[in-house]
């Protein structure tokens, strides 16, 4: 069977309808971060009242705690369409200018990564951003003559990892900036009841309990691990997800009690035993794990660091007291501690 055939069996879903049957499509679904909740509620309520477009919107923070969710959110509130793109995927002028000049009024216009855009791009969209117009030019040498092309009024929602790189002449351009941190165990609590709804799963109180408490503070993991969880209550139990179903289940994919995984456990180990603790350079880090180190960054460092395992100090990465104790490790001082 080729990759793409098993998605013509009507059994199979592709994981983007999986993800996309779970993501919510109203601000009312949008479970826990209240005052970005109601904020944004605000501001839409506002320019639907005044007919206009909503303002530009920044949106920060690490992967799967509802960025792109957010932008659709947004176009739906508003009746409008949504046009997704990511910077990598825009090379020249050209590709922005054909989908800018191709959005409708009141368009919302997602580009996802933004602090990848090229300079080029960037400079053409701080004028589409505040003229909705480019400034497209024909012809090179004496001969060439710039051509100002309409594009119509349009919100851009900018989502981004690394705030820190984005320039700040486009940073300065977004009316309304936002940032999502990683939720607490309540919100991804009924972030996880909702979707046990929505997929009809028997999530007992109790596991979903555990099961916030494992996952990250982040919405993608725990939907995640709720379909893993509901594969071991399928296969090795009697399809309730119980609580004894997700101790054996995390244990089974090497999450530990305070929701750590196999990698995150090597990355505080190889600080620890090749590092001495620290301080070590991210890209030196990244490379002793075997990832990248956008992934360190951005997946596997927000949670260690919440969790006081991990510091980001302006010499580098270092594994904290806590850190030792939950590996049962001695420190460089050989205190012993134990898990
Ligand atoms: P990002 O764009 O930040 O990487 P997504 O918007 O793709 O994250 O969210 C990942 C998944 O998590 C979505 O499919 C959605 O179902 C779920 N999700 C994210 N935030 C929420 C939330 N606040 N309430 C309910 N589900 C959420």
């Amino acid at each position: 069977m080729e990759p793409q055939d098993q998605f013509l069996d009507p059994g199979l879903q592709p994981l983007d309808d999986i993800e996309g049957s779970l993501r919510p499509a109203r601000l009312s679904e949008f479970q826990g971060q209240k005052e970005i909740r109601e904020n944004l509620g605000i501001y839409i309520a506002a320019a639907r009242n005044r007919g206009e477009s909503l303002d530009h919107i920044f949106l920060n923070g690490p992967p799967g705690l509802g960025k792109t969710t957010l932008a659709s959110i947004v176009a739906h509130e508003m009746g409008a369409e949504m046009r997704i793109t990511s910077a990598p995927a825009l090379e020249k002028p050209k590709d922005l200018a054909g989908l800018l000049t191709s959005l409708n009024p009141g368009s919302v216009f997602f580009i996802d990564e933004i602090h990848r855009l090229r300079p080029a791009l960037e400079e053409m969209l701080y004028v589409a951003m505040e003229d909705f117009q480019i400034d497209w030019i024909i012809g090179q040498g004496p001969a060439a003559r710039t051509l100002r092309v309409p594009v119509p009024p349009f919100t851009l929602i900018g989502a981004t990892t690394k705030a820190g790189m984005v320039s700040s002449p486009l940073y300065s351009r977004f009316g309304i900036t936002l940032r999502l941190d990683l939720y607490p165990p309540e919100e991804i609590g009924l972030i996880l009841d909702r979707s046990s709804e929505i997929l009809d799963i028997d999530l007992e109180s109790a596991a979903g309990l555990k099961l916030s408490n494992c996952s990250r503070g982040t919405p993608r993991v725990a939907n995640r691990l709720l379909r893993r969880m509901r594969d071991f209550a399928q296969v090795l139990g009697s399809g309730k997800v119980s609580r004894e179903i997700v101790e054996q289940g995390l244990e089974r994919m090497g999450i530990d009690e305070q929701g750590l995984e196999e990698q995150d456990r090597k990355i505080l180990r190889t600080i620890i035993d090749f590092y001495q603790g620290g301080p070590v350079g991210a890209d030196t880090l990244a490379i002793s794990i075997g990832e990248s180190s956008d992934t360190l960054e951005d997946f596997y460092e927000p949670y260690l660091i919440q969790k006081g395992f991990l510091q980001r100090t302006s010499r580098g990465r270092v594994a904290t007291p806590l850190a030792y104790s939950h590996l049962g490790v001695t420190n460089r001082n050989g205190d012993l501690f134990s898990s």
